[in-house]
C-alpha cells in the first residue's frame, strides 16, 4: 500500500490560495514603463537637459526654448514623452525607471501631436 500522504482537495485549494496571496499584483498598462522613483535634479541627465520639477523655475538663460508665449505653455504634462501614472507624476521615455513631475520641464520637450 502507498504510504505517501494524499493531498486532499480541501488542503490543495487552501494551499493554492495561500500561495496566490503571496504573489504581488502589479498592473502595468500597455506601453507603460514601471517607474518607482521620482527623479532628482542632481541626476546627470536631468541636470544636462535642464529638468526642473516646476517649469516656471527653468533657467531660460541656459535653455531659451522655454522663453516667450509658446515656451510658457511647455510642461511635462503636455509633452509627448509623458504618461501620467499618479497624481502630478508620470513616466518619461527620456528617464526610464524614474517619474517626472507633470508641472516640470526639460529641454527635450516635444508637443503632443
Ligand atoms: Fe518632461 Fe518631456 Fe522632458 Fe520628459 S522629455 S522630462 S516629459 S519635458
Amino acid at each position: 500500500m502507498d504510504k505517501t500522504p494524499m493531498l486532499n482537495r480541501r488542503k490543495f485549494i487552501s494551499r493554492s490560495t495561500q500561495a496566490l496571496a503571496l504573489i504581488p499584483l502589479v498592473t502595468v498598462s500597455e506601453g507603460q514603463v514601471w517607474a518607482a522613483e521620482r527623479i532628482t535634479l542632481d541626476h546627470p541627465t536631468a541636470s544636462a537637459l535642464g529638468y526642473v520639477h516646476d517649469a516656471l523655475k527653468t533657467d531660460t538663460t541656459r535653455f531659451p526654448k522655454r522663453l516667450g508665449p509658446e515656451g510658457a505653455k511647455q510642461f511635462c504634462s503636455n509633452c509627448s514623452q509623458y504618461k501620467q501614472t499618479e497624481e502630478g507624476w508620470g513616466t518619461c521615455a527620456i528617464f526610464p525607471n524614474y517619474l517626472v513631475a507633470g508641472p516640470g520641464w526639460c529641454n527635450v520637450w516635444v508637443p503632443i501631436t
